[in-house]
């Protein structure tokens, strides 16, 4: 049976309640194979604070999105695969290792119950919640993430360990991220110490720069991706801030001169042979985003990409 969202032919987007991209809520976990989780925490923001609103603004724009994917064969996404709207994970605002916690928990049942969980955020951190409950059931994960930033430091204000600048050296520490089948893409603009981006290759991870990301080419960069994880359970983490601020404004780091929308898109849709196992968009901060909401609508085209890349996993 399968689980089909709203139809806007049928019914005017701006009736219901939005739930991303009009699915069902869950009212439980059977039968589904993945899950729309909002996490709505900043407690982890070392700069701009604002992204515990994003999974509000997120399902908001992502209404205006249609099930099926013309660039992947026209599949219909969610005939493919059973999706529903998992709601919010339950945070406490201001605490970071407790709503670290209780994000844990949330995922932990939906992975637990055999779902892959699509987590909307959050600032980074929410992350390496999401990555102990996903590798507690696969194991060491492979990383694939999309961020200008490497989010590989090791600590802020005076010995803070727990912070969106520091989930992926938590992580390889945890040992539920496996660097040597993990790649971080899009990393450019100025850094704290000249070690900014050795320092994630002495844990092990591949860094493409934005810069290497132009001299590759898309399609070369997608099939590496596929190579570096080599079929591994995966997890995709995007935070936003990987697009240029022309495009998504709206995030908690902006960083300038990365690739456009379309650009983006274009990686996305190249990517093939993943064996997701989890993915999230994070960072979005709707404070200061757009007056059309760019940065949500953006964000919430990047989860429905993922999402179509799920669908014709192998
Ligand atoms: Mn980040
Ligand atoms: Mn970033």
């Amino acid at each position: 049976m399968s689980v089909l969202p709203v139809n806007s032919l049928d019914t005017p987007r701006f009736c219901g309640i939005p739930t991303f991209m009009r699915l069902p809520q869950a009212t439980s976990l059977e039968g589904l194979d993945a899950a729309i989780l909002g996490i709505p925490s900043d407690s982890g923001a070392p700069f701009r604070t604002g992204a515990r609103m994003a999974p509000h603004a997120v399902r908001q724009m992502s209404i205006m999105l249609r099930p099926i994917n013309p660039y992947r064969d026209n599949i219909n996404v969610f005939e493919k695969l059973r999706v529903a709207d998992a709601g919010d994970c339950s945070v406490i605002p201001g605490y970071e290792i407790e709503s670290l916690a209780r994000i844990e928990e949330s995922v932990a049942a939906l992975v637990q119950a055999g779902l892959v969980p699509c987590g909307i955020g959050g600032d980074h951190s929410v992350t390496l919640a999401e990555l102990r409950a996903v590798a507690a059931k696969h194991g060491s994960l492979a990383l694939i993430q999309f961020d200008s930033h490497s989010d590989t430091w090791d600590k802020y204000f005076g010995g803070q360990r727990y912070s969106a600048g520091t989930p992926f050296r938590r992580g390889v520490e945890e040992n539920i991220i496996d660097p040597h089948h993990s790649i971080q893409i899009g990393l450019r603009g100025s850094l704290f110490r000249e070690s900014d981006i050795s320092q994630s290759l002495d844990l092990g991870y591949e860094v493409v720069t934005t810069d290497d990301m132009y001299e590759m080419g898309f399609a070369k960069l997608a099939a590496r991706i596929a190579e570096r994880t080599a079929g591994r359970p995966a997890f995709v983490t995007f935070d936003m801030d990987f697009i240029d601020p022309a495009y998504a404004p709206g995030v908690q780091t902006p960083e300038c001169g990365g690739p456009s929308a379309r650009e983006t898109l274009q990686l996305l849709r190249m990517m093939r042979d993943i064996n997701l196992v989890g993915c999230d968009v994070v960072e979005v901060n709707p404070m200061y985003d757009g007056s059309g909401q760019i940065t949500a609508l953006l964000a919430a085209t990047v989860m429905a990409e993922l999402l179509a890349l799920l669908a014709t996993r192998a």
